[in-house]
């Protein structure tokens, strides 16, 4: 495999984000007097850090409406919603990785240091699950 010459840029772009954030973060205090005051975003770009996490859960079906894989959601069996329901992609995430944190395995859902099942999985195997969604 050749290394691909954009690389070192990328890293470097992200060593930058991650430099920004860090600034954002401080500065986030001084901000939140202004926050009480700043309008709401657009409905477009407030659904932008989702994105993955709709289509990885749009990957599978859903085990609350049925929806088939590729589908989206729907209400009422009829009325498309604007976001794939929140189990759907905890199915996803059963189905597509080990659980770290559980060590449940693919298929098997998470479960709590009791031994039993919990709601929903644990955040480090959604997470690997949604890996390959990300941008
Ligand atoms: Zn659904
Ligand atoms: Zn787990």
């Amino acid at each position: 495999m050749n290394a691909e010459p954009g690389d070192g840029a990328r890293m470097a772009a992200g060593i930058a984000s991650l430099a920004a954030h860090e600034r954002a973060q401080q500065s986030a205090a001084r901000l939140d007097a202004d926050r009480a005051a700043a309008r709401p975003a657009p409905p477009e770009i407030a659904n932008r850090p989702g994105r993955a996490e709709r289509q990885a859960a749009e990957s599978a079906r859903c085990p609350f409406c049925k929806a088939a894989p590729g589908q989206h959601c729907t209400a009422a069996g009829q009325r498309v919603m604007s976001k794939p329901h929140p189990g759907r992609l905890d199915a996803y995430a059963v189905k597509a990785a080990i659980c770290p944190e559980c060590v449940a395995g693919v298929g098997d859902g998470c479960r709590g240091p009791n031994g039993l099942r919990i709601d929903g999985v644990h955040p480090g195997r959604l997470q690997s699950a949604l890996l390959g969604w990300l941008p």
